[in-house]
């Protein structure tokens, strides 16, 4: 059975990150090992996915595989010979430019980064097949236009300005940066600029896809961010459980 975690406490938001790590690679988002996902965490810290010695892959993440590091500055040591990522600057540098988002997923959607790389452009194309990626479309999903590893402070601010107030942003050549209120927000909106790239992709092979009519975008009903999230997210969390990959 599935159920909805209550926010706040520490352990909802290591089950959460677990939960959104497995979504995004179980729906191809994140290739092998690439993504983590981090959450806002009390005292001027953050909560993130890291890896570990038997580390197998986002798709098998565990609630242990997170860890609480500051919102500035190095990890520091972890426990259990666990290592923060790489990429921690762009989760830091986000949570730091944005007070309104908790959460916030990076990974390597393939889709995304081939439209981009394409000169596709991910614009509101569709209308009710995805209402939500067409507004964000609509919002405009901003390009960072380096493919470097965001390893530095200054790479992270730089990814961060970049990004702006937007839900998405897409890295050229690398991936994407999703945020969100929520853990499950942030993900399903990666989700959906994914599946919005890929349509861009299969219709732009044969020729541009024509923007979605003002008249159309008008009549498209505003559905609320929680209908959407909360719908996908559970559909996912059933497929991880039919799956037999719910974390423990
Ligand atoms: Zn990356």
């Amino acid at each position: 059975m599935t159920h909805v975690e209550s926010p706040g406490s520490p352990l909802a938001a290591e089950r959460l990150i677990a939960l959104g790590c497995r979504i995004l690679a179980h729906q191809g988002l994140a290739e092998d090992v690439l993504g983590h996902i981090s959450v806002r965490d009390a005292d001027d810290t953050l909560r993130v996915r890291c890896r570990g010695p038997r580390e197998r892959g986002l798709l098998f993440t565990e609630p242990a595989d997170t860890h609480r590091v500051p919102l500035e500055g190095p990890p520091g040591p972890l426990r259990d010979g666990y290592r923060a990522p790489n990429e921690l600057p762009l989760h830091q540098e986000v949570l730091k430019a944005r007070p309104e988002v908790n959460a916030v997923v990076h990974v390597h959607p393939p889709y995304v980064v081939a439209a981009d790389l394409a000169g596709l452009a991910l614009r509101p194309i569709v209308g009710a097949y995805n209402i939500p990626a067409m507004r964000m479309a609509l919002e405009g999903i901003p390009v960072y236009p380096r493919g470097v590893l965001i390893t530095r402070e200054a790479l992270g601010k730089e990814v961060a300005a970049a990004v702006g107030d937007r839900p998405v942003g897409i890295l050229r050549g690398h991936g994407i940066v999703a945020t969100g209120r929520t853990v499950q927000q942030a993900v399903v909106r990666a989700l959906n600029a994914e599946a919005l790239a890929r349509i861009t992709l299969a219709a732009g092979a044969h020729r541009v896809p024509p923007v979605l009519p003002e008249t159309d975008i008008a009549e498209l009903p505003d559905l609320g961010g929680g209908f959407n999230d909360d719908l996908v997210w559970r559909s996912n969390t059933a497929k991880l459980e039919h799956a037999g990959l719910t974390p423990r």
